[in-house]
């Protein structure tokens, strides 16, 4: 299995060729006599949602890595092998902004496929939480410029643009608990 598409196969380096199986056209190595499987890659954000304002707003993090920087964007991230979907979005939100969560708190608010980018494919589990379960202060950490609340109106009016493909997640969140 890979999560871009191969021209060689990854067990034993021969050229792939192309058939068509189950109705896709498949990259198939020649030699080991089986379709090398190209398939999206699991990931998770979740959305904190401050409902202590006048307008919840959503915690949110500044991009300080490709793709996108200097947008802003919900914490998340890859899943790591073995771990389970709500452990992997609270070990990102902590990695990209100091702020702790139990997992279990996590109630999921959508799970979408998104564009792919350079033949990546990535599925994302989008979870939101209530800032009022959560320990600590928002502070940039890695892959993150800052670390912020905006709710919708304070952000459209703020000039700073959000990753397109995240935003639609930001405004559900920030409805979530009403
Ligand atoms: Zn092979």
């Amino acid at each position: 299995m890979v999560s871009r598409p191969a021209d060689y196969c990854p067990h034993c380096g021969e050229s792939l060729e192309t058939i068509t199986f189950d109705g896709r056209e498949r990259s198939h190595c020649p030699v080991c006599e089986d379709v090398v499987w190209h398939n999206p890659v699991p990931c998770a954000s979740v959305a904190v949602v401050d409902r202590s304002r006048s307008e919840p707003a959503v915690l949110c993090v500044e991009r300080a890595v490709p793709p996108g920087i200097g947008e802003w964007t919900l914490p998340g991230g890859h899943m790591e092998v073995g771990e389970e979907p709500a452990a992997a979005a609270v070990r990102e939100l902590e990695e990209e902004t100091g702020v702790a969560l139990a997992a279990d708190t996590l109630e999921i608010l959508d799970a979408t496929t998104m564009p792919p980018r350079n033949g990546k494919h990535v599925t994302t589990i989008h979870y939101v939480a209530d800032w009022a379960d959560a320990i600590g202060k928002p502070t940039a950490g890695s892959d993150a410029n800052t670390a912020r609340f905006w709710s919708p109106t304070t952000f459209a009016a703020s000039g700073e643009t959000f990753r397109p493909i995240h935003e639609a997640w930001f405004r559900a969140a920030a409805t979530y608990f009403d």
